[in-house]
């Protein structure tokens, strides 16, 4: 592995810092204490910041030469709803929260990174380091970019990094095209008429007619769409009734739809209303259908896939770079960034969790797991990794 020396040598500062962002985790927006300690940091280091974008978003400005060309490089500062079953001395201080998907270490690699650019950094041109909040649903990556990050920071493209278990440490997984799904939630209540329950005939019952509705939805995964297409749809609650003596009046069902492309899901979307729409009113009843759009498709873009291959490539080796690695089904709103940007998300291997301390949780080192760590023997290689592509990106003459 070609690591950068000095990056070496800042391991240990790394990871304070990384341990540091794991022991006062933030939710969504609410990442105060984070953004305070990355712009203190980018400070210190001579690095101009701007604050404010997305509420607690925070870019670091990071110029060398002349050159008018721009790269930005992507992290993630929120941390989930959690409560942390790790007892290890960095387990979460904050009680149900807890940075179970990595982003403290996703924060302390660019970090890395910006000090080393700033310091020895050799490019021509402007790295943005862009330190974003809300990753984990509220779609903070939309917000920077309602608040002008686009237009205040002017970029040729974007590239973002997310740890990933079950990848062996020193190795990276990418795809060109859809790598991550779009995110999508439905929330439809069938409204029938209460009665007795030994008076059916008296009332529209919901529960039946909801489940009718709840079997012909999966018809769409299975004879609607195309085989070769992925579509999920997960039905996650079911709420209706009361009593066991009494037929309700509403049954409301709430769940997930996850794509790989836009065609998919307004197909399934489609096909879901009209499902429900009418199998309600073959039995007399009316339906309230809500269908929310979240986080669209990551789609990586082929040329800037191809050239983050090559950094990869440079510092691991062809061998340890999986570049069809497997799309998920998991989802992740820098996909807004790439709708506006061309550009590249990697997954960096996390391993298989024996990095864990002493004290760690009975369960799998996997993302949004209570007894998850990120490793951190990753910190200097993934900001080798934001070194080496924002250098080969901005290429002094
Ligand atoms: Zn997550
Ligand atoms: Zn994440």
């Amino acid at each position: 592995m070609k690591l950068i020396d000095p990056i070496i040598q800042f391991h240990s500062e790394l990871q304070q810092i990384r341990r540091d962002i794991h022991a006062y985790p933030e939710l969504c927006f609410e990442e105060k204490r984070t953004s305070d300690v990355v712009a203190q940091k980018l400070t210190e280091w001579g690095i101009p910041v701007l604050r404010g974008m997305g509420v607690t978003g925070v870019v670091g400005v990071i110029r060398k030469g002349n050159g008018n060309r721009a790269v930005g490089l992507r992290a993630d500062m929120d941390a989930l709803p959690v409560q942390e079953i790790n007892t290890f001395p960095h387990a979460s201080k904050h009680t149900g929260k807890m940075h179970a998907c990595g982003h403290d270490g996703h924060v302390a690699m660019l970090l890395g990174a910006a000090h080393y650019l700033s310091e020895h950094g050799q490019f021509d041109g402007t790295v943005y380091v862009i330190f974003q909040p809300a990753e984990e649903g509220g779609g903070g990556a939309k917000r920077m970019m309602d608040d002008g990050l686009f237009t205040q920071c002017p970029m040729e493209a974007v590239f973002g990094m997310h740890n990933w278990p079950g990848i062996d440490v020193g190795a990276f997984g990418v795809t060109s095209g859809p790598m991550m799904a779009s995110s999508n939630e439905f929330e439809v209540t069938v409204k029938g008429k209460g009665a007795h329950a030994a008076q059916p005939h008296k009332g529209i019952d919901p529960v039946m007619i909801a489940v009718q509705i709840a079997q012909s939805w999966q018809t769409i995964i299975t004879r609607n769409k195309n085989p070769l297409d992925a579509g999920v749809l997960s039905i996650t609650q079911i709420h209706a009734g009361s009593a066991t003596n009494i037929i309700p009046d509403e049954a409301a069902m709430i769940g997930t739809v996850r794509t790989f492309t836009t065609e998919v899901l307004d197909l399934i979307e489609q096909r879901m209303r009209t499902i429900a729409e009418h199998t309600a009113a073959a039995f007399d009843a009316q339906v309230d259908f809500e269908f929310t759009r979240n986080y669209p498709p990551l789609i990586n873009h082929a040329r800037e896939t191809s050239f983050a291959v090559e950094v990869m490539h440079s510092i691991v080796g062809a061998q340890n770079v999986d570049a069809q690695v497997e799309p998920t089904m998991g989802a992740e709103d820098f996909a807004f960034m790439l709708q506006k940007k061309p550009g590249c998300y990697v997954f960096i291997g996390n391993g298989n969790g024996e990095h864990r301390h002493s004290g760690h949780g009975l369960g799998p080192c996997n993302l949004h797991n209570p007894s998850y760590d990120f490793n951190d023997e990753l910190l200097p290689i993934g900001a080798t990794y934001w070194v080496r592509l924002a250098e080969a990106y901005l290429p002094k003459n």
